[in-house]
Formats: C-alpha cells, sequence, structure tokens
C-alpha cells in the first residue's frame, strides 16, 4: 500500500529565499532577524535554510525543538522565546539567549548558569499593549535593578511582542516607545543594550512605512519567512513565495451533485444547523482529510475551488466547473 497521502510538501529554497530577501530588505535599515523555527517544530532542514538565507539567530519557544535542531548538527545562536521557570536548569544547559519576564525565573537562571559556570543572556519583553508577555513599562527598571544584581545573567536587550494575543498593531508610537524605554535604561544603569527587538510577522507595514527605525535592530520572524506574507492583514510581501508548504490530498470521491441537501435539515456532525443556498448542480470533490488532520478554515486553496464544508475525515470541495 502507498501511504503517501495526506502530506505537506515544503520547498526549503523557496523558504531560503523568502529569509535572504526579508535579510535584506530589514536589512536595509539595521534590522537583523530571527528566524523562528515553532511552527515547523523545530525542523532541522528548515532552520537550516532560514540560516542559509541570512537570519543571524534560530528562536524558538519549546526547548524540545531546539534539542532536536542542536542534535541535528544546526549551529547557530538559540532564542528561547517563552522560558519557564521549571526548565531553567537545562535552559542554561541549552540556549544562549532566553526572553524573560519573571525574576523569580531569571534568578533561577542564574543560580543554574553558576553550577553551570556560565553566563546566561536574555532579552527582557516589555508590554506595550497587546497583554501577552511583558513586564509594564513603570516596573521596567526595577526589573532590570533586580537583574543586574545577579551574577551569572548578561542582559543583551530588551523586546515586546504585539498582534499576538490582543492584535495590536506595531505603529511608530510603540515602536519609539520601546527605542525610548531602552535609552532611558541604557542612561540609567550605564549598561549597553544589543538587541532592541521590535516584533514579529506583523512588523513588517510599520517597517514599510516608517522613516527612522529608531533603536530597533531586531525582529523575530515565522510566518513571513514561512508563508510569505505579513500577519496585520495576512498581505503576501511582494517578492516572497506564499506556497513554499503544499497540503498534498486525495480525492475519493468527484461527482456532479446538487447544491441543496433533500429531506429534512436536523443537526450536522458537530451540532449545528446547517443552512444552503440553491446554486444548482454543482461539480464536487471529497478529499480524505477531515477536521481531526487541519482546521480547514485556514487552508488556502489553488486555482478557484472552494470548500463547502468538513467534517472528522472529510472536506467536500466545489470545483466551480460550469456543468
Ligand atoms: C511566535 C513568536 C514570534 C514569531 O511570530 P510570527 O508571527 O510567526 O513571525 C516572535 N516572537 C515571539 C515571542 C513569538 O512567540
Amino acid at each position: 500500500m502507498k501511504a503517501l497521502l495526506p502530506r505537506i510538501e515544503i520547498s526549503l529554497s523557496q523558504i531560503q529565499h523568502n529569509a535572504q530577501m526579508l535579510s535584506e530588505l530589514y536589512g536595509q535599515k539595521g534590522i537583523a532577524l530571527m528566524g523562528v523555527s515553532k511552527a515547523t517544530l523545530g525542523e532541522p532542514a528548515i532552520a537550516h535554510a532560514m540560516l542559509q538565507g541570512g537570519v543571524k539567530f534560530i528562536a524558538d519557544s519549546r526547548l524540545e525543538n531546539i534539542l532536536k535542531m542542536k542534535n541535528a548538527g544546526i549551529l547557530t545562536e538559540f532564542v528561547l522565546l517563552r522560558t519557564a521557570l521549571s526548565q531553567a536548569e537545562w535552559v542554561v544547559a541549552n540556549v544562549d539567549i532566553s526572553l524573560n519576564t519573571e525574576i523569580e525565573t531569571v534568578s533561577a537562571l542564574s543560580y543554574y548558569a553558576k553550577m553551570q559556570n556560565k553566563i546566561h543572556q536574555i532579552i527582557v519583553m516589555v508590554e506595550l499593549g497587546d497583554l501577552r508577555e511583558g513586564i509594564l513599562p513603570g516596573n521596567l527598571s526595577e526589573f532590570i535593578q533586580q537583574t543586574l544584581s545577579l551574577s551569572n545573567i548578561n542582559i543583551i536587550g530588551i523586546g515586546c511582542n504585539l498582534a499576538c494575543y490582543g492584535g495590536i498593531k506595531p505603529d511608530n508610537q510603540n515602536m519609539q516607545e520601546l527605542s525610548a524605554l531602552a535609552d532611558a535604561i541604557e542612561h540609567e544603569f550605564q549598561i549597553d543594550l544589543k538587541i532592541i527587538s521590535g516584533g514579529n510577522s506583523a512588523n513588517y507595514q510599520w517597517y514599510e512605512s516608517a522613516q527612522k527605525v529608531e533603536r530597533i535592530n531586531n525582529l523575530r520572524l515565522g510566518e513571513s519567512i514561512l508563508l510569505g506574507c505579513e500577519t496585520v492583514n495576512r498581505e503576501p510581501i511582494p517578492g516572497l513565495y506564499t506556497s513554499a508548504f503544499k497540503l498534498i490530498a486525495e480525492v475519493i470521491e468527484s461527482k456532479e451533485k446538487p447544491s441543496l441537501p433533500t429531506g429534512e435539515i436536523c443537526q450536522d456532525a458537530f451540532g449545528n444547523v446547517p443552512t444552503f443556498i440553491d446554486r444548482g448542480m454543482q461539480k464536487r470533490a471529497i478529499i480524505a482529510l477531515g477536521r481531526q488532520d487541519v482546521p480547514t478554515s485556514s487552508l488556502k486553496l489553488n486555482h478557484h475551488w472552494e470548500i463547502l464544508g468538513s467534517s472528522s475525515d472529510h472536506v467536500v470541495l466545489d470545483s466551480k466547473m460550469i456543468i
């Protein structure tokens, strides 16, 4: 039996191209990139393609993914995007830089770094409105002061994350605020912040429209490298490939059928009562893939096909062929 379907076909050369175009684009105003690998569970071949394209770091939210890449021989600086107190010892042993917001966690990182005879580097995340991770700007100074008293921690930068939980758009105002916080911290504590990390794939429009990027010199990009789009409106970025990932599935039925079901309509497989519009006869296809495999609402179709609906193991498509 050939069990090759369904599958995702990934073009490493297109991912490398996207990473290279974005490295060049953001590089024009002095911004270096972290390639974010979490959406591919730290697939080493993809991290390699990102690095070949010119990203300077590989960042992931899961230690397991970073270990997978290291074990596969990926050589770069690894950044952990989400740091948990319970993993502090493991973080210090395996990661060069981690993003942090809790003094208890940073203290534990320092403790284990001392035990392991290391200096662990951190980027301190600041809350600028999106309300996911971040220290409130008013509490940043105190946090930096407490961190500076820890023997084996080096603060290499500050950063923020927007357009994730609250859908807050990166703009001149919040980027200026991050730049001003960097200046203020450097001035107050007489330290150098090497990395000012302004955000993720949602920062594209801000970057394109900004006259000056001020202190922002780093972005952490996953989706725009992988899928070739920005993430405020999910518009394609010019010059990038948008189909480096292709889902291939098998057609298991292809027939002309009416668009209106017959009989009395009750609940469907998910407890909803569906409604239908009569569009006459349709050339319909069923693919062997369902909601157990993928959230079908997030699929984009080639050509002019349309997803009519899906159940746990079937997706029903309209090929839009004139009958
Ligand atoms: C996932 C993540 C990113 C990457 O986001 P994209 O939208 O894929 O570019 C950047 N920073 C942090 C902290 C993240 O968790």
